[in-house]
């Protein structure tokens, strides 16, 4: 801990807080994230040590970066390169205002980042503004791994109605739009096979009470809820909408 020096505290959550520190050596400024372990030292917090086994191995320009990793009985100390902010705070800030330049850099980024993890095997299943970090420079940055998984490995099923085919664009998708149910229930013609999947359940139908089109006119194939039908990120990135476009 000498090696870094705490500057504020920029976040807390019930077993974490963030602080904003420096590297005493290199001045570089860093984000510090310390998980409090409870008495039993076997009781580390599973999601603090899926977001540290995946990061570790997850090196690209829109994934955060994992710089350190220390380990005490108390405490996980997990150190990242700062971000000033989320997109959540930015958006606030903007009050819905966007350039569509700029919302397309930040698509192309978030693809491009979660492209690299979907090729890694690690899906996020948290994909939300608060997760997406950004730089001064408008670079965006996929954090906050701990509800990740790696496919591949047999797991706890968490996906829509515990359908297996874990595809990898927005399948912990829900929430992808938290407090309406904007895309609907999927219909049986939409997902012929949703009833026989292990945890169906005979939802209420939700409308869709929002057409796709008006909100992803370009890419409204990445919000399909049958995952089979719907496009990958690295598909998204090959769509007409990014061709020409140099991001920020
Ligand atoms: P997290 O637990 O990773 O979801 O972080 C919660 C909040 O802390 C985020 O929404 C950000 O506002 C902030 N935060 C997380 N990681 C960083 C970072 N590396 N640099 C700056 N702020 C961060």
């Amino acid at each position: 801990m000498q090696k870094y020096k705490k500057l504020e505290k920029i976040g807390e959550g019930t077993c974490w807080t963030l602080f904003k520190v420096k590297n005493r050596k290199t001045q570089e400024i860093l984000a510090l994230k310390w998980v409090r372990l409870d008495d039993d030292a076997e009781d580390v917090p599973s999601s603090a040590l899926w977001e540290f086994c995946l990061l570790k191995e997850l090196k690209h320009k829109n994934v955060i970066r994992l710089h350190d990793i220390l380990h005490s009985n108390e405490k996980l100390t997990l150190v990242f390169e700062f971000c000033d902010q989320d997109l959540k705070k930015y958006f606030d800030r903007c009050s819905g205002a966007l350039d569509p330049e700029i919302i397309k850099s930040f698509l192309l980024q978030l693809l491009k980042g979660l492209g690299f993890c979907h090729s890694h095997n690690v899906v996020h299943r948290d994909l939300k503004p608060q997760n997406l970090l950004m730089n001064r420079n408008g670079k965006i940055k996929l954090a906050d791994f701990g509800q990740a998984r790696a496919f591949g490995i047999p797991i706890r099923c968490y996906v829509l109605f515990g359908a297996k085919l874990y595809s990898t664009l927005g399948n912990a998708g829900w929430p992808l739009f938290p407090d309406n149910d904007l895309l609907g229930m999927p219909t049986k013609e939409q997902w012929p096979s949703t009833t026989k999947l292990p945890d169906y359940k005979p939802y209420p139908m939700y409308p869709d009470t929002t057409s796709l089109v008006n909100i992803m006119p370009k890419l409204n194939n990445l919000l399909i809820c049958n995952p089979v039908q719907r496009i990958s990120a690295l598909e998204a990135l090959q769509q007409p909408y990014f061709s020409n476009f140099c991001p920020l």
